[in-house]
């Protein structure tokens, strides 16, 4: 059966929501489709240690305030999944859960969404569908001859898990850092962190407050015609969360060079040193799912899609939300994401119209 509607957002976390919340200020006719269960988005699936790095009220979406979490100053993940589906039901969003769309494909003046339990035709699309699911693993020579577990960030929960064994962590962004604070912290797994280059930790009084007002100041600069500074990469790679500090500050936290090659037990640097290893566990980053946009044919080098603001330059019908900086500074975060949010939702209210 295909159904009609205004605009279809793919993804239900909290890029697909602020969309949501804006098409329904202008007054669209507009369906969420999410194919997780339940609202949250990936926070649903964040280790159980992990805090955001910003206080509740830098942390929201439009029109609703994050509340404070009882004893915590930076809220855990729960605590926004709890925030999400509050404001989904607050705002009577239609999201549609447990429905994955797997085509977005161009049909005459409409876009057809074809997903699992039927289509929809639109007169535009936001595609919000985040970078959770599509992990990324770099090739490292060795990676197949490997006979311990690999894992990735999105499989991480708990030091328990881990309990005895001789654990790699490679990356040195706030993932790496963090599941191997949260690892040596714990002290029952012998622990290496690995990091292509010496990591480099942003100062101790920087958080993500800090973060969104260096993105912004650099977003107003790029407005206004000016250098652009470089904005939150040009400070470092870590945000200095509490554990963190606190393993780097009682010595475990130290990262070694990145090994050259994985061998069938262990790993081995380019010196000729070599280490036993049970599990690696590679937080080397994400890539934007966009695999449902494939018809439409709009991947440039590198895989992304050309973007002015949050609009396709190929397809003028489809926003893009929450991905990166590409579209949109900040917008992949939960205070950056509203801005670019409205503008996609007043773009295509003056298209539909
Ligand atoms: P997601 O939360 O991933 O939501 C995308 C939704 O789309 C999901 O529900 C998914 O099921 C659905 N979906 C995917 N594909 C399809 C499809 N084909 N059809 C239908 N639905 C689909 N940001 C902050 O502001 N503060 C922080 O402290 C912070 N910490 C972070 C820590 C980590 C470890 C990570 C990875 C990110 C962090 N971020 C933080 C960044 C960002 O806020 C999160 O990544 C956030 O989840 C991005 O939201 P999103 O809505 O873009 O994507």
């Amino acid at each position: 059966m295909t159904r009609r509607t205004g605009v279809v957002v793919v993804g239900g976390g909290q890029a697909g929501l602020a969309a949501g919340y804006h098409l329904r200020r202008q007054g669209l006719d507009f369906t969420i489709l999410d194919a997780g269960p339940a609202p949250g988005g990936a926070w649903q699936h964040m280790w159980d240690s992990l805090h955001l790095f910003s206080p509740a009220d830098h942390s929201s979406l439009p029109g609703r305030l994050m509340p404070v979490q009882p004893g915590e100053t930076y809220p855990d993940a729960a605590h926004v999944v709890d925030y999400l589906a509050d404001y989904e039901k607050r705002y009577d969003l239609p999201v549609q859960h447990g429905t994955r769309v797997d085509a977005v494909r161009r049909d005459g003046d409409r876009l057809l969404v074809d997903a699992d339990s039927g289509s929809w035709r639109a007169g535009a699309v936001i595609s919000a569908t985040g970078t959770w699911s599509r992990p990324f693993l770099p090739a490292v020579p060795g990676r197949g001859v490997f006979t311990g577990r690999q894992l990735h960030t999105v499989d991480y929960r708990r030091p328990a898990d881990f309990s005895g064994q001789r654990v790699v962590v490679v990356g040195g962004g706030n993932s790496g850092a963090q599941i191997a604070a949260d690892l040596a912290l714990d002290g029952n797994a012998e622990v290496t962190w690995v990091t292509p280059r010496p990591p480099r930790f942003l100062a101790d009084d920087i958080d993500g407050r800090a973060l969104f007002g260096v993105a912004t100041a650099r977003r107003r600069a790029l407005d206004a015609g000016r250098t652009d500074t470089g904005g939150v990469a040009s400070l470092g790679d870590i945000v200095a969360v509490p554990p963190v500090r606190a393993a780097r500050d009682a010595g475990p936290l130290t990262a070694q060079p990145m090994f050259s090659r994985l061998t069938a037990t262990g790993v081995r640097w380019d010196d000729g040193r070599q280490a036993g290893v049970d599990t690696v566990i590679w937080c080397t980053g994400f890539r934007p799912a966009l695999a449902h946009l494939a018809p439409l044919e709009l991947r440039g080098p590198g895989g992304r899609i050309a973007t002015e603001g949050t609009r396709s330059l190929g397809e003028p019908r489809l926003h893009l939300l929450g991905y990166g900086d590409w579209t949109g500074p900040a917008s992949a975060t939960l205070i950056g994401v509203g801005r670019p949010a409205r503008d996609a939702a007043r773009q295509i209210a003056a298209l539909l119209r």
